[in-house]
């Protein structure tokens, strides 16, 4: 019935795909039309949370095994089996979160979102794509900034974001590890955007992995920033000092919000008194028994001096 409209999604894409190899042939009944909204919902449910499911459990083991520096879990901050109830916190939540994310899929898949299919439906044409990618990594960047900060208000912080908190030294699989009502909040920019402009329903799935891919990254513990983008680009450094000093760094992408709302701190690890500047001291003064430190060129190594994290 909704024949027309239903070409402008992007979840459509994903849910005829879905429809095609597996719902159609294996699950729902012949009787049961594609487009049925109740069916359409609970195919939304499965994949949405499927997909979150892989993305974070498959995108999170890569960067655990091959990026995080298994040194930092030698960290005084670094809580017993953490990893373990990252991951427990964050596959509790994300079926939660799914809830009210698959309401906005639903109505994308309905036809109210600004999702073409075809570069010739861009107001601009290519030069437009590139805009919109442009576009849409700033609105969301500026809108998780002050949700964030929002969302560190001493009225709200213990009821929903304090939970991220706990982790003082993440790993990859804290990316995802949120209250419901923080993880929704805070990925509502991406999926509010395709309702405000118009956007390639390929290119905002696109954006959706790298959105995955991002947030994994600034809790990867690798500390790099390519020289002159340091101050530009909210990295892994500028994370990990979110997590540790609390009230500073709320950003995603850019340090731009941060800048313009007087809460930028340059990056502890990349001034030598990072997390891996503490555990070399420590171990240096036997403290940490264990001298399998492996020497690391990201930081360089002098001692930690002063304090290590700020307790909320
Ligand atoms: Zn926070
Ligand atoms: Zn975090």
């Amino acid at each position: 019935m909704d024949g027309e409209k239903i070409k402008d999604s992007a979840m459509d894409l994903v849910l005829n795909v879905a429809d095609y190899y597996f719902f159609t042939p294996y699950v729902y009944p012949a009787s049961w039309p594609e487009d049925g909204a109740l069916r359409q919902i609970i195919s939304l449910l499965v994949v949405t949370n499927l997909g979150a499911a892989v993305l974070y459990l498959g995108l999170g083991a890569i960067s655990y095994y091959f990026i995080f520096d298994h040194n930092l879990m030698k960290h005084p901050h670094f809580l017993e089996n953490q990893v373990w109830r990252e991951i427990k916190y964050a596959m509790t939540s994300l079926p939660w979160i799914s809830i009210p994310t698959v309401a906005l899929f639903f109505a994308e898949v309905r036809g109210y979102s600004k999702l073409y299919d075809n570069v010739a439906d861009s107001p601009l044409g290519w030069p437009g794509l590139f805009l919109s990618m442009i576009s849409f990594l700033f609105f969301t960047d500026m809108c998780i900034y002050w949700i964030h900060r929002f969302l560190h208000h001493k009225l709200i912080y213990k009821l929903f974001h304090k939970p991220h908190h706990i982790w003082k030294i993440p790993t990859p699989f804290a990316s995802h590890a949120f209250h419901p009502v923080d993880g929704f909040l805070q990925g509502m920019p991406y999926h509010i955007y395709p309702f405000l402009f118009p956007l390639h329903k390929v290119l905002y799935l696109a954006l959706y992995v790298f959105v995955n891919i991002w947030t994994i990254s600034i809790h990867d513990g690798d500390y790099r920033v390519p020289g002159a983008l340091t101050t530009v680009i909210n990295g892994s450094a500028h994370h990990t000092d979110h997590h540790l000093f609390f009230d500073y760094n709320y950003g995603q992408y850019f340090t731009l919000w941060d800048r313009l709302g007087g809460s930028y701190r340059h990056p502890s690890a990349l001034m030598g008194k990072g997390p891996h500047d503490l555990i070399r001291k420590l171990q240096a003064e036997g403290k940490l028994g264990n001298d399998e430190a492996k020497p690391n060129g990201q930081v360089n190594g002098r001692a930690q001096r002063g304090v290590t994290c700020k307790e909320e």
